[in-house]
């Protein structure tokens, strides 16, 4: 495919980014190209973390720091319980967040696990890559590092956070000390899930991506999730493409999910071939359909700024998307679901 250059992209860019249309991925794979940026998530988070993203494509073409303006919408919004500041707390009630970083070109990548108190771990992610020899800095030494480049020391732990994981540990028994109050409604079955994985493809061809998230909810102090590790939340390869995943880590780190999918489009497979086969691999593992009581989903993009998006499981309610924009604007993508309940 001829690459946009640089006066191409620039006119490009500035097309149609209020309109909003689904299509199926046959229609979309036909038209996209890159400049591209997308993320897991779909009408409503979409615009908010792709529009920044965009901008700054269009103003620099940088992809890295694309990616990163659109991560840190959704680490700095309060609103959103499954990423950065008002990520919902470990069972401690503290907040440890996990990202990752990778650029396509260079294959080089960073991250970070279990870090207290900064609500960006994305750019602390880009840090570790950018300014240490080291992929990983995970804890107290992922804070300290992210302290001496200057990020601030903040409470991650909103209200609304707070009184989610108080409402978990009122319910974990009855045989405890910890009382719901008397007209309390809620259940403690539900362990809700978010992350937002963000890739993006620059007017040259570049590959990055990110992946964010404060992990599961009320998990067990130091756990780390499958987002800050490379190869299972993220993976970038500049001569095939990006995926990312988001859902129980722990299945897709056993199998190396976000690499099987671009393992898989490496091979041939389409973006929404390859999301599909990582879904079904880790229902194999799992011994099948029936067995299968957690979801995962994935998101890709290949070197054609093809995209594709697959989760295990869906209902009538539910069906898993991506959201993206390239030189035809805005536009959500219905992916598929394995498992239909
Ligand atoms: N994958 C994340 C984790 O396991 C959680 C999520 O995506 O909701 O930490």
């Amino acid at each position: 495919m001829k690459p946009l250059n640089r006066r191409n992209f620039l006119q490009a860019a500035g097309i149609g980014l209020s309109a909003t249309f689904i299509k199926t991925s046959k229609s979309i794979a036909k038209e996209a190209n890159w400049p591209i940026v997308l993320c897991s998530r779909g009408e409503e988070w979409g615009p908010k973390v792709l529009e920044p993203a965009w901008e700054l494509l269009r103003r620099s073409d940088n992809i890295l720091d694309a990616v990163e303006a659109g991560a840190n919408v959704v680490e700095l919004d309060p609103e959103d319980t499954s990423v950065g500041y008002g990520g919902l707390p470990n069972e401690q009630g503290v907040v440890q967040l996990d990202a990752s970083i990778m650029y396509g070109p260079t294959h080089n990548c960073g991250a970070v696990a279990a870090l207290e108190n900064i609500k960006t771990p994305s750019s602390v992610a880009r840090l570790v890559m950018e300014r240490s020899d080291h992929i990983y800095l995970v804890g107290q030494g992922a804070k300290q590092f992210a302290l001496m480049h200057g990020f601030k020391e903040e409470n991650l732990l909103t209200d609304k956070a707070r009184i989610a994981w108080l409402k978990w540990k009122e319910n974990l028994s009855d045989k405890d000390d910890w009382f719901p109050p008397a007209d309390g409604d809620y259940s403690a079955e539900k362990r809700p899930t978010g992350t937002i994985n963000v890739l993006g493809i620059n007017s040259n061809g570049e590959i990055a991506g990110i992946t964010t998230t404060s992990g599961l909810a009320w998990k067990i102090p130091g756990r780390i999730g499958d987002s800050p590790i490379i190869g299972a939340g993220l993976y970038v390869d500049n001569e095939v493409g990006a995926a990312g995943a988001t859902g129980r880590g722990e299945e897709v780190i056993r199998t190396l999910g976000s690499f099987f999918v671009v393992e898989q489009m490496r091979a041939g497979k389409s973006p929404q071939q390859a999301c599909e086969a990582a879904c079904q691999r880790i229902i194999d593992i799992n011994g099948g359909a029936d067995k299968v009581d957690f979801n995962d989903k994935f998101v890709a993009v290949n070197k054609q700024g093809e995209v594709g998006c697959a989760s295990i499981l869906g209902t009538k309610e539910w069906q898993p998307k991506l959201a993206f924009i390239n030189k035809n604007g805005f536009q959500v993508l219905k992916g598929r679901s394995l498992i239909n309940r």
